[in-house]
């Protein structure tokens, strides 16, 4: 399990607080990285790095604390 997060910790969903989070490629716009949620369908920002995608991910969740 959680094999497509296993480079970086992402934290829960800051809607939903679900752990079912992913890091998912966006393949149809020049192949940028966002984070999802697919609990309740929340997705992060896009960025051109995974590791840009999971930091802007994580520090929404500090953020909104
Ligand atoms: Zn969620």
């Amino acid at each position: 399990m959680s094999t497509a997060i296993s480079l970086h910790d992402i934290k829960p969903c800051p809607i939903c607080n679900g752990n079912n989070v992913f890091c998912e490629k966006n393949l149809e716009r020049e192949s940028k990285y966002f984070v999802l949620c697919n609990d309740c369908g929340f997705e992060g920002k896009e960025f051109f790095t995974r590791g840009y995608a999971i930091s802007n991910w994580n520090e929404r969740i500090i953020k909104s604390r």
